[in-house]
């Protein structure tokens, strides 16, 4: 039975690189009708703030990465026979393993002080310890008295090879481990143990996670080893670069993923883009892949070796077909928070007009938020129109108005407003005024929403109702008048 988690310490917003592991060990499990286990790595009181801990699972859960197992979040219990979730409820069990491994000699305790050890260090300028504590005889030890102490792993000689599941065989010399604190003189666990404990007891088959881990294995794998334990599989895989092929760093916009839905963009965007970043699927150049899509093909195996570079125009093609691929019932429904963010009463349209609305946004959405600007002429009025437009498509005033007003009178006879009738009567507009139907069009388009790109022209006018429409022709006529010097009749 596949057992994966994603260990998130709670000192910061989801990141899109935790995202990322989160992801593939969800994945990994839902393919083998697995767990997916979500457990805090809060040891560290100081870093640990609530309010990371909403925002990850809330950012979790806004991805559509549920947790079979895992801490109460919100109305939901906690979840799961292995629990507590959280490292910072599961203390006594790591000092009984701490201790466990002191009684059987495969840890020691070790009294010297960190400031005394501050001039040790390895060849890259790592602190190591050198070992002062490693033979204490027992009378030495009880000589210490009530003196502090943490407690060590005692690391063994010889090797420790990590088969890893991305990244081959890799080998490593005990050596360039020192002998490493498991137990703090506080009682608090280091990260080492905690991970190692966790992954034991909540039986953790597969750990899936970032390669910056990687030589921490050494070190889980000889604790797995000390404390008797059979190995879970390991498959690390690369981080997230940003455009420049750096570390993403926290700072920069994006980082966190719920920036992306402040920005607009569908879960299932991010989710599908997140997993390309570092996996390819067997079917060559194919980029579109729903949730669904993705546990179906998700495999370990095609995850690439070495890192992935953000690319936001990507992304944010990738969100523009995921937006199409919404029923438009679906898409209204996402549309109506950002109309009413920003100000637009949603709730005196009917819900056809909604939907009206969202099916002639949908071709042209690269995000969601983008419907601000292609919709915002049907719920409020303007007063300035865009000056390039303005001087392409209004060159001659007085040509416009003679066109406006053909068409005005024209529209203020039509008794079904429907898209299809519109057409035909800006068609024998055109005809009687000899121009193509664009020439009618563009400007009226302008006219009507003060820009000059936006949705099908004849389904906004629909959206926009006759009333609207013939007076925001008046007003266009107005103002050309104004413009053009011509006095008005
Ligand atoms: N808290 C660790 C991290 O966020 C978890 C490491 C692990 O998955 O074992 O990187």
């Amino acid at each position: 039975m596949v057992r994966t988690r994603i260990a998130p310490s709670p000192s910061g917003f989801l990141h899109i690189g935790t995202a990322k592991t989160a992801l593939y060990n969800w994945l990994f499990a839902r393919k083998n009708n697995g767990t997916f286990i979500l457990r805090l790595e809060d040891t560290d009181a100081e870093r640990t703030d609530e309010q990371y801990v909403h925002g990850m699972c809330e950012g979790f859960k806004w991805l559509g990465i549920d947790w079979d197992e895992g801490p109460p979040f919100g109305d939901v219990p906690e979840k799961g026979n292995y629990g507590p979730y959280r490292q910072s409820q599961r203390k006594e069990l790591y000092q009984k393993m701490a201790y466990q491994l002191l009684e059987q000699g495969k840890a020691y305790k070790c009294f010297c002080s960190k400031e005394s050890l501050e001039s040790y260090k390895d060849e890259t300028g790592n602190l190591y310890y050198p070992g002062f504590c490693r033979n204490l005889t027992p009378d030495q030890i009880i000589e210490k008295g009530n003196a502090p102490y943490v407690i060590r792993f005692r690391v063994p000689e010889g090797e420790t090879i990590v088969n890893d599941l991305i990244q081959g065989t890799v080998y490593f010399k005990n050596s360039q481990y020192d002998d490493f604190i498991i137990l703090r003189a506080n009682g608090d666990p280091v990260f080492h143990l905690a991970v190692v404990v966790d992954d034991i007891t909540m039986k953790i088959t597969h750990v899936i996670r970032g390669d910056d881990h990687l030589t921490n294995t050494p070190r889980h794998i000889m604790l797995f080893n000390a404390l008797g334990a059979s190995l879970p599989h390991y498959a690390h895989h690369p981080l997230v670069h940003d455009e420049q092929g750096r570390k993403f760093s926290k700072r920069l916009h994006g980082a966190n993923v719920l920036d992306w839905r402040d920005d607009g963009y569908l879960p299932e965007a991010i989710v599908n883009y997140v997993a390309l970043l570092g996996w390819t699927s067997e079917e060559e150049n194919r980029e579109f892949f729903t949730l669904p899509d993705l546990i179906e093909h998700f495999s370990i195996e095609r995850i690439n070796k070495s890192a992935a570079r953000f690319d936001r125009k990507k992304l944010e093609w990738l969100n523009g077909l995921h937006i199409r691929n919404l029923p438009v019932e679906n898409l209204r429904e996402r549309l109506l928070p950002i109309l009413e963010k920003h100000g637009f009463n949603t709730s005196v349209k009917t819900k056809d007009w909604l939907s009206k609305l969202a099916q002639i946004c949908q071709e042209k959405l690269p995000t969601l938020n983008r419907v601000v600007f292609l919709a915002d002429f049907l719920f409020k009025d303007f007063d300035i129109y865009e000056t390039e437009a303005e001087a392409k498509l209004w060159k001659s005033p007085e040509t416009i108005i003679i066109y406006f007003k053909n068409i005005q009178d024209k529209l203020s006879t039509v008794s079904t407003w429907q898209h299809d009738l519109l057409k035909t009567v800006f068609e024998n507009a055109c005809t009687e005024l000899n121009i193509k139907l664009g020439a009618l069009v563009n400007p009226t388009r302008l006219a009507l929403t003060g820009k000059s790109i936006g949705p099908g022209f004849f389904e906004l006018m629909e959206l926009l109702g006759k009333e609207k429409t013939i007076e925001r022709l008046s007003r266009a006529i107005e103002y050309l008048q104004n413009k053009g010097g011509i006095t008005r009749e």
